[in-house]
């Protein structure tokens, strides 16, 4: 068990973040150790649970309390208002009790919707995120936001709410598709260019290990990617945990991402993928406002390309792009808030981006 750090937050609480190939051996000795619930809820999909749990039921045996699986359908679908009664109900009939805790088990949906669910019960439990996609790993299971959806929008319901730790192994990542596995590399890549150029430079030398996505061939490299990830998101997060400035960088290639993902209902494109496809239209931004070297922009779009991401997008209206973005929730007085690279690892934050240069990024990126 390695712990890479933790989140401080004002109110004194604090939340670790572990790595650990031995996950199943640890995790239960430490619930014991550190919150002795009587009873605990496992929050996952049938699918993730179908592969590894039983494991994780067998392992926290050793704690001898109660354990109820709580399944939901996968997809943001279940990021909802009715899944959250359904859980909540459940909870109630089983009396969960305040010091009892909750584990999310499963990717970025199970962490959000598992952190909103233990935030409003009973005014707040603790919870354990225990993320087995990539994207979770590296990203959504760090930093305690939480979050469900409305009609409008994606996340525009949720709270601020720190899981009592993250516990973070790559043994489940075995099962993960292809496609799950690269839209976790667009965070990652995302790291490299805002805050870590190692991070980049790692995932350059080693292109054909990275475009494999296959976790066994090189795990060292992808340890180290995954570690470098959550040390970058820590160091980001610690520093702003409420998102009042800095963490707004953590949104680099996200503005036109979220455009593109409600143009194309949530479904058409995953997250990863309109965000490599947002960092190259962001980089396209910055060189058009001269502060961004045409050699790092081509770096930067080849990288992208490189391990495996179309970097453009197909069939979705240019109008539908900036209709979408106007509904994103980081948007300033109805401005887009833009995180521009200036070089690779590092970034600024502008909102007076003009909407001829935007549209003209996006064309860029459309064909
Ligand atoms: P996801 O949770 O839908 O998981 C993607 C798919 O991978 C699902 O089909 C899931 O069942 C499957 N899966 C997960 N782990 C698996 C495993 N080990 N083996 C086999 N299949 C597995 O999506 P995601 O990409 O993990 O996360 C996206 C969500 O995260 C979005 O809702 C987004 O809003 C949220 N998010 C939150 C934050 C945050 O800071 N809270 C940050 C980024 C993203």
């Amino acid at each position: 068990m390695k712990m890479l750090g933790s989140i401080q937050t004002d109110q004194s609480i604090r939340s670790d973040v572990f790595f650990d190939n031995r996950l199943l051996s640890n995790l239960p000795n430490w619930i014991q150790a550190n919150i002795k619930p009587n009873k605990i809820i496992v929050l996952s999909h049938p699918e993730i649970f179908d592969f590894h749990g039983s494991d994780l039921l067998k392992s926290l045996e050793v704690i001898g309390c109660e354990v109820f699986p709580i399944l939901v359908s996968e997809g943001e679908v279940s990021k909802s208002m009715s899944t959250t009664q359904d859980i909540i109900s459940s909870m109630l009939d089983n009396q969960l009790e305040r010091h009892d805790c909750l584990i999310a088990f499963g990717g970025g949906v199970i962490g959000d919707l598992g952190g909103f669910v233990a935030s409003i019960y009973l005014r707040g439990i603790r919870f354990i995120q225990v993320p087995t996609s990539l994207l979770a790993q590296v990203d959504a299971s760090i930093g305690g936001k939480t979050g469900i959806n409305d009609a409008t929008g994606k996340n525009l319901i949720g709270t601020f709410w720190q899981p009592t730790a993250t516990w973070i192994s790559p043994q489940f990542l075995s099962t993960l598709n292809h496609r799950e596995r690269l839209n976790g590399l667009a965070e990652i890549i995302k790291y490299g260019v805002i805050t870590d150029p190692t991070i980049f430079n790692l995932i350059e030398s080693n292109i054909d290990v990275i475009q494999s996505l296959d976790f066994t061939l090189n795990d060292t490299i992808w340890h180290s990617l995954i570690q470098s990830s959550c040390l970058a998101k820590l160091k980001i997060v610690n520093q702003d945990v409420t998102e009042k400035g800095v963490r707004a960088i953590l949104n680099f290639g996200h503005t036109i991402a979220h455009g593109i993902e409600s143009a194309g209902s949530y479904s058409a494109i995953k997250h990863g993928e309109a965000v490599a496809v947002g960092m190259i239209a962001a980089a396209y931004i910055a060189k058009e406002s001269s502060i961004l070297s045409n050699q790092s922009f081509m770096r930067l779009s080849e990288c992208i390309e490189n391990v495996g991401f179309v970097p453009h997008v197909n069939g979705i209206q240019l109008e539908n792009i900036v209709l979408g973005m106007k509904n994103d929730k980081k948007n300033i007085h109805g401005k887009f808030q833009f995180v521009l690279p200036t070089k690779i690892g590092h970034v600024t934050i502008n909102n007076e981006i003009s909407i001829a240069l935007l549209k003209k990024a996006i064309q860029y990126v459309s064909c």
